[in-house]
């Protein structure tokens, strides 16, 4: 099954895709970690999306769709995956179903409000290294701006600045309706409560799925009989 984490930046989108992708044994996909890596390493495709990231915007479709499209193709992706960050928009959505047709697939809105986003940003440091990303507040690394993981110093990711984070929370609105009416016209669209701890959220959302994939298990040994 293909899964789609939609929800604003802040929001627990990369933490839950992680623990999603920890339960169910798909990969994520993070089109914001591949970018960044990509402006990391200095590559022509990250040197090309740098500018936009920088400023909040979204990156071309035509870059995106072409790292995702090669990332989909990779063998580890065949049974499902968990799609973060993308798609972004509806052109992205109707390239996604063209790579892909026909394939099952939920979409999940992970919904908090702007005041809680814009104190999680604002409290959040990711690592310089392996892009672990802390929480302040919530989730502090065990010793003062070090990476718990790799040892590398955390810093503040450049569009988590105060002004660009005012963007990048306009950008989500605009985009997100037509994408939300786009697959609640498929019927695949699921909004979900993102307040409280990480793992009252990871509950609501793993209890979903747990039942859509059993669902769509179902459906499958239906089809096979
Ligand atoms: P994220 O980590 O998902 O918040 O993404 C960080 C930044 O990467 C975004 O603000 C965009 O500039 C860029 N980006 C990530 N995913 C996409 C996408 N699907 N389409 C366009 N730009 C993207």
């Amino acid at each position: 099954m293909r899964i789609i984490l939609l929800g604003p930046p802040g929001s627990g989108k990369g933490t839950q895709g992680d623990m999603l992708s920890r339960r169910y044994q798909f990969p994520k996909v993070s089109t914001g970690d591949i970018l960044r890596r990509a402006v990391q390493d200095r590559t022509p495709l990250g040197l090309r999306a740098e500018t936009m990231m920088n400023r909040g915007r979204l990156v071309s479709d035509e870059i995106v769709v072409e790292l995702v499209s090669e990332r989909l193709s990779a063998d580890d992706c065949r049974r499902g995956c968990i799609l973060d960050g993308f798609p972004r928009n509806i052109g992205q959505a109707q390239s996604l179903d063209k790579l892909e047709p026909g394939r099952p697939e939920r979409a999940v809105e992970i919904q908090v409000g702007a005041e809680i986003l814009a104190e999680r940003l604002g409290s959040r440091l990711v690592c310089g290294g392996c892009q672990a990303v802390y929480n302040l507040k919530v989730q502090p690394p065990r010793r003062e701006g070090t990476c718990d993981a790799c040892g590398r110093t955390l810093v503040r990711r450049p569009d988590d600045r105060p002004e660009v984070i005012v963007e990048r929370l306009n950008v989500y609105k605009k985009e997100m309706e037509p994408l939300r009416d786009y697959y609640r016209k498929k019927n695949v669209y699921q909004a979900v409560d993102g307040r409280g701890s990480v793992e009252d959220v990871y509950l609501r959302l793993s209890s979903y799925l747990d039942a859509a994939l059993a669902e769509a298990e179902g459906l499958k040994e239906g089809a096979g009989r």
